[in-house]
């Protein structure tokens, strides 16, 4: 199928938000444009090693993806369910326990590479009569005729859609071009991010030590049909800009023994790591996610610091309740640019983004601080949040996405959420 140069939609970026936003609005009455000029991979072109960047996806993700009709392909590429959270202070005594059988559910989450994800909700969208893909990316935003935007893409061409959505992750050009404002935390940290073979099986748990530097996580993968998949973890480790150079250099022995150190010897020795990436750490958030025509979503509206695992499971419901919203301005007879309908997207989404980063940048300063008050302080906070199962359970239910206005699509039904 080919598209006019006037899409009803025009979805910039391919990530997972764009993706999400996509799927959710396959075989709707509206014709759909998605740009990325580059083009989610296909398995037979990944390489050998697991995909360094992985998320951590909370049910309300899963009953999306389900709804979506692209879990299945997930969970048959790689997947790894956990069903125990251990968190705990690398400078004190505090440790905090997470079990999905405390909330009466099988598990609290699964580790997916984003390539897999990526690549089947691709495939859903592929698959989707009302929406075409082209691998493109936008160049420029010019103003159109009668308000509306015109955009130059890539190959020179133009388009004018009715409205256009911002997916295209955390240095957005469609939000640096039309000037949306954003508040910007720079933390001069980044994080490392590998996979690594331990002695020890993981036991299916997600485990975050907190160090001075910042968060060390060892999130647990599998590899469907291999042994040594249940001692295989994703690692994100988070250090100082002035550590990071001085970690890159060190030869793989090296880093192993520093690594397992860092991490207590949790999982015995680490006796293998892939290459490792290192990702800055910022956080961003607009200050407004619509103007006349647009929306952002995903990490172009918003960056949160890894040590949630938050952040493209807040992308995925930006994605959820703006096509709930576009449906319901189907239904309604409204003209998809109707500001009251990116209104009500706004509205929905942004309070819950901004309570979640602000939570986060509260635990990032309680476990960055090296006071002696504030760390007894945390000592004991986690402990006793420990003992206290109806606090406890509203962490964990704030983990697994199950709260707060949720879409549609993120429903719980489809996963044992509670
Ligand atoms: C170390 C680390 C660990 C993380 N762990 C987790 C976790 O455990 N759980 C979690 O939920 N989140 C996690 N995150 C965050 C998560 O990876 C991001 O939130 C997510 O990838 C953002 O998806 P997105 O689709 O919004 O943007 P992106 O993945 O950045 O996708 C944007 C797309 O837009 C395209 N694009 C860019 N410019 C243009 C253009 N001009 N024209 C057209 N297309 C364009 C790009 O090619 C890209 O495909 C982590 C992040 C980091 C750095």
């Amino acid at each position: 199928m080919t598209l006019s140069s006037q899409p009803d939609l025009l979805i910039v970026g391919a990530g997972m938000a764009g993706l999400t936003l996509a799927a959710a609005l396959a075989d709707q009455p509206l014709s759909i444009l998605v740009i990325d000029p580059n083009v989610p991979a296909a398995p037979q072109q990944w390489p050998d090693h697991f995909d360094p960047r992985v998320s951590a996806l909370t049910h309300a993700s899963e009953n999306i993806l389900r709804r979506l009709g692209a879990w299945d392909a997930i969970a048959n590429t790689r997947v790894a369910p956990f069903a125990h959270m251990d968190v705990w202070d690398g400078d004190g005594t505090g440790n905090i326990q997470f079990h999905a059988n405390e909330a009466g559910a099988e598990h609290l989450g699964h580790i997916v590479e984003n390539r897999v994800t990526t690549h089947a909700l691709f495939q859903r969208v592929q698959g989707a009569a009302n929406i075409e893909f082209r691998a493109l990316g936008l160049e420029k935003i010019l103003e159109g005729e009668m308000g509306g935007w015109r955009i130059q893409l890539s190959d020179g061409s133009d388009i004018t859609p009715t409205l256009m959505i911002g997916a295209d992750g955390g240095r957005s050009r469609v939000r640096d071009q039309l000037g949306f404002r954003c508040r910007t935390w720079a933390y001069g940290q980044s994080a490392i991010v590998t996979t690594v073979t331990t002695e020890k099986p993981h036991g299916d748990t997600a485990r975050q030590v907190f160090l001075e530097s910042g968060p060390l996580a060892f999130l647990p993968l599998r590899e469907q049909s291999n042994q040594r998949g249940a001692c295989l973890s994703s690692i994100v480790w988070t250090l100082n800009d002035d550590q990071l150079k001085a970690k890159l250099a060190l030869t793989d022995a090296d880093f192993c023994q520093q690594l397992e150190r860092a991490f207590e010897q949790r999982l015995g020795k680490v006796v293998h790591a892939d290459p490792r990436f290192a990702f800055p750490l910022v956080q961003n958030h607009a200050v407004d996610y619509i103007q006349p025509g647009v929306a952002l979503i995903g990490d172009a509206a918003h960056t949160i610091h890894p040590l949630a695992g938050q952040g493209i499971n807040l992308g995925f419901l930006d994605a959820a309740v703006l096509a709930e919203e576009i449906q319901r301005a189907l239904g309604h007879e409204l003209p998809l640019d109707d500001f009251s309908v990116l209104r009500r997207y706004q509205r929905r989404r942004k309070p819950h983004n901004l309570m979640l980063m602000s939570t986060m940048e509260g635990f990032k300063r309680l476990f960055g601080a090296d006071i002696p008050p504030l760390r007894v302080a945390r000592n004991v906070g986690m402990s006793f949040f420990n003992r206290h199962s109806l606090i406890k359970g509203q962490i964990m239910a704030r983990a697994m996405g199950m709260e707060g206005d949720l879409p549609q699509l993120a429903q719980p039904g489809l996963v044992a959420d509670f």
